[in-house]
């Protein structure tokens, strides 16, 4: 399986981190081995300082498809999760100032936290109006709204299908809002969709 990420889809988050508003989504992959298995904590890397919590809504392909139209896109997914797509943000900056591909600061190992439980898609009356939100040893440091994305769910299927066949079981990574923030040693990060906790993780 593969994870496809979509940078920039709230206009807030690009302000915070003073990017161009993009013309079309940005797009970008993790593999498999960025999983961070469930109830691990995550230790983080040495080859980078600063070590940024994403919290993103994430859905799951349930079929393939490749040149899905807008229309259509509602029927490859069923079920909508939470995660973190942690980013080096030191070494990405670098990255980006020499105008390098990201996937050193964005796909190494244990960069993506996939919470445990997927939520089916009925259980929400509008997935364009979904609230989730992080909290950072108890404190709520990130929240988000989808009805805030750029791109909404099913114009991104669209879209990454036109370039990547999606297959069962890929993940998509909707974009952070903004609020993104540093990760330190021993903190606890939590992740609610609608209330309800998806995921718990310690830094180490
Ligand atoms: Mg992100």
């Amino acid at each position: 399986m593969k994870i496809v990420c979509v940078g920039r889809n709230y206009a807030r988050h690009i302000a915070e981190l003073a990017n161009e508003k993009p013309k079309d989504p940005v797009l970008f992959m993790k593999p498999d081995t960025a999983i961070l298995p469930p109830r691990n904590p995550l230790y983080l890397p040495d080859f980078a300082k600063d070590f940024h919590y994403e919290v993103e809504v994430i859905i799951k392909i349930n079929k393939m498809g490749k040149h899905i139209a807008p229309e259509f896109a509602h029927r490859y997914y069923e079920e909508i999760g939470l995660g973190l797509d942690i980013t080096a943000r030191d070494l990405q900056s670098e990255l980006k100032a020499k105008g390098l591909p990201w996937e050193k600061a964005k796909a190494f190992d244990n960069s993506a936290v996939v919470s445990p439980k997927f939520v089916h898609k009925t259980q929400f009356k509008n997935l364009d109006e979904l609230h989730f939100h992080l909290t950072q040893n108890g404190q709520m440091v990130q929240q988000g709204h989808t009805a805030d994305m750029l791109w909404k769910i099913d114009e991104l299927i669209s879209y990454i299908s036109t370039f990547f066949t999606l297959k069962k079981g890929d993940l998509i990574f909707t974009g952070t809002p903004a609020g993104v923030g540093k990760m330190n040693l021993n903190d606890e990060f939590a992740g609610y969709l609608e209330d309800q906790e998806m995921f718990k993780i310690r830094v180490k």
